[in-house]
């Protein structure tokens, strides 16, 4: 199917009516995933948003459960669920494949986490192939490929300038049953006057300019956890966390509640493995009380430790960590170092 461009916006009205529809766009001052409606303007121009999508699946804040006890003296636990109809229309394959990996956190090895289940069963995820990846994406290096989003439901890739108005078009394909069964709702938008094989959609050929050599990292990691190199690296750190707020794959929680008479409600929000308190114990206790070994645990988490336990790296290579840490403490600098580190220390 081709889809032009002009015709977007009149696909985003209809599928707004049926889903909550989240598209690219700046809002308060920053780049992400807006709630689609006739005020706001997609910009699928964004290589990638500031903010990831990870929040419609795991929210900042989300009530868990209330709990209390009722009129005679009952006591009762309800669990929150507020899962709705998603359509993420937009995400950059890097973004796509940080859901696999969040699946295999909050799906996998036994573990179910019923919220996010309820949140994933309902999420349709419409990607856009990328034609001009940014200077800080290096995808490539981690394995993805910009113009492929093998786990989307439907992509769209770009095929440039198809009319003498220049109004671009897209090639939309289903790539699972759940995007082959929503493609019913996008055939009146659907270009009449022209059919796929008219189009050249952008190749595979699209690469990304910064690169770095994942060979051997893991290997090496794994004899590194005494290195030097953390507490060198970690000098400049001012632990602020944007590196793991703004990361699609980061997602450390802290669980909380709130008391009210004889009801409260439990809570988690987004946690920062960066910060102090977050291994703190209750005696006082913390595993990783220095800024070193914190420091170690975010990159060892991301490029050794999640491939052990789930067999991919927790860096989909999006650049976000890499454009936002105000000290450019840089992970594609970091993957160099551990290349040329000397192991024998
Ligand atoms: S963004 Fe940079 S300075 Fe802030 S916690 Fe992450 S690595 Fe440290
Ligand atoms: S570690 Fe940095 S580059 Fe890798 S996925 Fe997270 S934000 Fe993106």
């Amino acid at each position: 199917m081709i889809l032009r461009h002009s015709s977007l916006e009149g696909l985003l009205s209809t599928l707004s009516t049926g889903a909550r529809v989240y598209v690219p766009a700046k809002a308060d001052g920053v780049t992400k995933f807006v709630l689609y409606s006739s005020s706001v303007r997609p910009d699928f121009s964004i290589t990638n948003t500031t903010m990831p999508p990870k929040d419609l699946l795991f929210p900042q804040t989300q009530h868990m459960y209330r709990y209390g006890t009722d009129a005679e003296g009952v006591p009762y636990v309800e669990p929150v669920h507020d899962a709705d109809d998603v359509i993420v229309f937009g995400m950059r394959p890097c973004d796509v494949r940080s859901i696999e990996c969040m699946d295999d956190v909050f799906l996998t090895k036994g573990f179910v986490d019923v919220s996010y289940q309820a949140k994933r069963e309902r999420l349709l995820m419409v990607a856009m192939a990328c034609t001009a990846p940014a200077p800080t994406c290096f995808c490539n290096s981690m394995g993805l490929c910009p113009t492929a989003a093998p786990l989307a439901d439907i992509l769209l890739r770009p095929a440039g300038a198809t009319d003498a108005s220049g109004d671009t078009a897209y090639l939309v394909e289903a790539q699972s049953e759940k995007g082959q069964a929503a493609l019913a709702q996008w055939e009146s938008y659907k270009a009449t006057d022209t059919s796929d094989a008219d189009f050249e959609p952008v190749s595979a050929a699209v690469s990304c300019s910064l690169k770095v050599s994942m060979v051997g990292v893991k290997d090496k990691l794994e004899a590194m956890f005494d290195h030097p190199i953390w507490e060198q690296l970690s000098k400049k750190c001012i632990t602020c966390g944007t590196c793991t707020f703004v990361c699609p794959t980061c997602h450390c929680f802290d669980i909380s509640q709130e008391n009210r008479l004889s009801e409260g409600t439990r809570f988690r929000c987004w946690d920062s493995c960066m910060f102090t308190a977050y291994t703190e114990m209750a005696g006082g206790h913390n595993p990783r009380a220095s800024k070193s070994a914190r420091v170690r645990q975010r990159f060892m988490h991301k490029l050794c430790f999640f491939e052990q336990r789930y067999g991919k790296t927790l860096c989909v290579g999006c650049g976000r960590c890499v454009e936002k840490c105000p000290v450019a403490l840089d992970i594609t600098c970091l993957i160099d170092q551990i290349g040329a580190a000397d192991v024998a220390y």
